[in-house]
């Protein structure tokens, strides 16, 4: 199940980059996807395999070991790895945005502490969400409160991507002065997680999303990243940057997907020819391709403004509702081109099928990008 090398899907940046990535991703995370998702795994070697590439910093500056490439770059990895497994390629979803908070609003001081890390394999949580605050956090139960020359968090976090095997969390919480980002390191005494009832999801699988429990958590003064109040602000910023990766990985599962089924109805014969011979057949493919093909685009697009700070929550809204639709749309007719081999456990149709289909909830669902969008629109509109 590799990429081919001719293509329909010609690399959006420079194909070496793009080159040695398809590779690792055909030999080292093709044969372990369908283990990761079985087993609900968390891919710690590969993430310090993929490190060791280059992939995980790759749009930090120099000075924290990155190599300063633009966002098209980071887009072009998540869709690359997510066309092998979208569960490690939400791996690195987690760790850039843990990333992009740190380098956007943290301190020099927080700055130097931890973004040299991920050069190296650091691995990060990114924690909002909570059992009571999904897509609103405009106010969260975990509190957050100044005690001497410190801050104490309590609370508990929900859902928590990578979070089995996390070294930092990137947390929000409610201060006096409205919710607030802290980075707090697994090691802290009274951090600790657990797999709740509402850990295991069906689709992007890299670990149960565990619970982070927070209790009495002691941190010092500068581990507030940006500013006490602007929790809410932070977080938008950063999840305009993810959203934009997670729909390059969503283009990956499509792509995926589709080559699968192609690769199917090229050797299945029914009715004495090619599956692919029959006309509706050749259609699906052809609207498919269409679509992943604008999808692309867009993402593309998306990032683009990302490096040039235009328009970046239209853009990046736009960018995960389409690919992510698109992907289900695109995962679900592939299991029917397949026929029954389509429905098997051991035929990973039903892994793109959940993981596209998760995504277009997890990291901002269809529903709050599409509000996204009408808030753009209504400005435009006052300017008509
Ligand atoms: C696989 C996966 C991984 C995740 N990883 C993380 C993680 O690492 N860190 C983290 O913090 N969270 C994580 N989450 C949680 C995720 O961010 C939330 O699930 C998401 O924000 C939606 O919140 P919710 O599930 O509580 O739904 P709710 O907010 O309760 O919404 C329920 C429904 O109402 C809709 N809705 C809500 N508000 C509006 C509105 N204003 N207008 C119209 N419709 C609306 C939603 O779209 C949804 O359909 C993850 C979720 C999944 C599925």
């Amino acid at each position: 199940m590799t990429a081919p090398s001719g293509s329909l899907w010609r690399p959006m940046v420079d194909a070496d980059f793009v080159g040695g990535i398809r590779d690792f991703v055909a030999q080292r995370i093709v044969p372990a996807a369908h283990e990761i998702d079985a087993k609900d795994i968390y891919p710690v070697e590969i993430v310090r395999e993929l490190a060791a590439l280059g992939c995980n910093a790759m749009s930090l500056p120099v000075q924290y070991g990155g190599r300063e490439l633009g966002y098209a770059h980071s887009v072009a990895a998540c869709e690359e790895i997510g066309y092998g497994s979208a569960a490690v390629a939400i791996c690195l979803i987690t760790i850039f945005q843990a990333q992009t908070m740190l380098k956007t609003f943290g301190s020099d001081s927080l700055r130097r502490r931890y973004l040299p890390g991920f050069a190296k394999g650091l691995i990060a949580s990114y924690a909002l969400t909570e059992a009571s605050h999904g897509s609103d956090i405009r106010k969260l139960d975990t509190k957050a409160r100044r005690d001497g020359d410190g801050w104490v968090l309590d609370g508990e976090k929900s859902f928590i991507t990578s979070g089995s095997s996390a070294e930092i969390f990137v947390i929000l919480a409610q201060a006096e002065a409205g919710v607030s980002v802290f980075v707090v390191p697994r090691e802290t005494e009274g951090v600790s997680t657990y797999i709740g009832e509402n850990s295991a999801t069906f689709g992007l699988r890299n670990g149960p999303h565990v619970n982070v429990r927070l209790q009495e958590v002691r941190l010092p003064l500068d581990h507030l990243i940006g500013q006490e109040g602007k929790g809410v602000r932070q977080a938008v910023t950063t999840l305009d940057h993810s959203r934009t990766l997670a729909a390059g990985i969503s283009i990956g599962i499509a792509r995926a997907a589709f080559d699968a089924a192609l690769r199917f109805a090229r050797d299945r014969t029914a009715f004495d020819q090619k599956v692919v011979e029959f006309q509706g057949i050749q259609w699906y493919f052809a609207e498919m391709l269409a679509r992943i093909d604008g999808a692309r685009l867009k993402v593309y697009e998306a990032a683009r403004a990302l490096d040039e700070h235009q328009d970046v929550s239209r853009h990046a809204s736009a960018a995960k509702l389409l690919a992510s639709e698109v992907a289900t749309d695109v995962a679900a007719k592939c299991v029917q081109i397949c026929g029954a081999y389509g429905t098997m456990e051991n035929a990973p149709f039903g892994r793109f099928l959940r993981d596209a289909k998760t995504y277009e909830i997890g990291g901002g669902s269809s529903e709050v990008l599409k509000n996204a969008l009408a808030k753009r629109v209504l400005t435009y509109a006052a300017e008509l």
